[in-house]
């Protein structure tokens, strides 16, 4: 079997691995990432929030991305009953980023990784990681190559950011009851031939069904447009085994949206995933560390797990390099406790949106802008300031604000 050696081995090209491949070259580490796929590849995870763009800058990417076209993202919609809930990232509690973009996956992470490879990251595309074994802080790493080769890869330190392959924790029994569970998503693509202009063609938008199911609808810039229902899986079970037939009568329960999308043929088969959320017991160990979704999934309702996964791959390269320089890093301090704060405040809107609490607080008829302003800043992925009182009492507000509003004695 090839051997080889590597300062930090990173298992995924997708955003979280490659903001943390982006960063350790910047800095001169070398690093080798492993990727399962060949890309371009599909994948979930098209619309971005502002955040994340502060960390494809801070890894070296985001002028590369700027090149692509991508439809700038500025806000977002919300629909229910014909009441509109309308964020604005240019009116939110924090300074920071105001736009983003939503993407098609496969376009925007093979971009992310072209820029990578030009600038001399090593990237071993379809090759799978089989195996990793610790021995003291180093590890080896079995992976097998498409074409039938296997390779030993030994490494002083393991950025596990395989997403859904979950390769770190299902191999040390890390896996845990999520944070939200039981919901479930199906998604398709269509060409949008007769796409509205301006707006009402480019801004994404959530119609919400009931209470707990909802339906997107996400714009690109190449014509084509992402659609996807969630709802929890009892929801799903009233519709056939069918995918595309499931996701057209499913179509039929638009108000806003009905009639829309019907003439126009799914560009493939509608995907369904069952129990979209994960969760681990622990973030990181002897010798490696869980990104992105190899981390956690919390919901798709508010677009944050290409944030969490960004940001967590930066922070992880950062803490990796720290390390590597010799310094002390406290890995449950500097990195679990971080990420942890910035997931229970968006685990606090997922549970609240779906209890009805904060759908309160979007479709309320004469909202205080400083409120809205405040919730914008965590729509935006503003998660960690805590002088805004939307992140700080993450735990009440929201309850708290609900409430009013059904007393009808507060003017939000
Ligand atoms: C229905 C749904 C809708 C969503 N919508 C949004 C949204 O609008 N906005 C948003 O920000 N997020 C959304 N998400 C979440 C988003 O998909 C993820 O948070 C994001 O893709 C995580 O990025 P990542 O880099 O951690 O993992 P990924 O992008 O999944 O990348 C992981 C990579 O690891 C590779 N890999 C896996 N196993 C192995 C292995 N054994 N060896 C080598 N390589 C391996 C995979 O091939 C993959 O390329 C959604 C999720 C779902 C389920």
């Amino acid at each position: 079997m090839e051997k080889r050696n590597t300062n930090i081995l990173i298992i995924g090209a997708g955003p979280s691995g490659m903001v943390a491949a982006g960063y350790l070259q910047k800095h001169g580490i070398d690093c080798l990432v492993i990727e399962k796929n060949e890309f371009p590849r599909f994948t979930i995870g098209e619309s971005l929030l502002p955040k994340s763009m502060e960390n494809f800058k801070e890894a070296g990417l985001l002028s590369a991305l700027q090149k692509e076209g991508f439809q700038k993202k500025f806000g977002a919609r919300f629909i229910k009953e014909r009441k509109i809930g309308e964020f604005d990232f240019a009116q939110k509690f924090d300074k920071g980023w105001d736009w983003t973009w939503q993407a098609p996956r496969a376009d925007f992470d093979m971009a992310l990784a072209e820029e990578n490879i030009r600038k001399g990251v090593k990237i071993l595309f379809n090759t799978e990681v089989k195996k990793v074994e610790f021995e003291s802080k180093r590890s080896r790493t079995e992976v097998l190559q498409k074409n039938g080769t296997k390779l030993q890869i030994t490494a002083n330190f393991i950025i596990d950011a395989s997403g859904n392959g979950r390769v770190l924790a299902n191999q040390l029994g890390l896996n845990a009851t999520p944070k939200v569970t039981g919901n479930s998503s199906i998604f398709t693509h269509i060409k949008e031939t007769g796409r509205p202009r301006g707006k009402e063609g480019e801004l994404i938008t959530f119609e919400v069904i009931n209470t707990k199911t909802w339906f997107w609808y996400i714009p690109f810039s190449n014509g084509n447009t992402s659609l996807g229902f969630v709802g929890n899986n009892n929801w799903f079970s009233q519709f056939s085994n069918d995918n595309t037939k499931a996701f057209k009568t499913m179509l039929k329960k638009l108000d806003y949206y009905n009639g829309r999308f019907e003439d126009y043929p799914f560009l493939f088969e509608p995907v369904k995933l069952p129990n979209i959320a994960k969760g681990v017991k622990r973030l990181f160990g002897e010798g490696y560390v869980l990104t992105g979704n190899s981390a956690q999934f919390l919901d798709p309702i508010f677009s944050s797990g290409v944030a969490f996964a960004t940001e967590s791959g930066l922070k992880a390269a950062k803490l990796a390099l720290k390390q590597l320089q010799g310094e002390n890093v406290d890995w449950q301090i500097d990195y679990a406790d971080y990420m942890e704060n910035g997931t229970r405040v968006f685990s606090s809107y997922v549970k609240e949106w779906y209890t009805g609490n904060l759908q309160k607080l979007f479709f309320y008829d004469s909202p205080k802008q400083e409120i809205k302003e405040q919730i914008c800043a965590v729509l935006a992925g503003y998660v960690w300031d805590r002088k805004n009182p939307f992140v700080k009492n993450h735990r009440r507000i929201i309850k708290n604000v609900a409430k009013m509003i059904d007393q009808e004695n507060l003017k939000i």
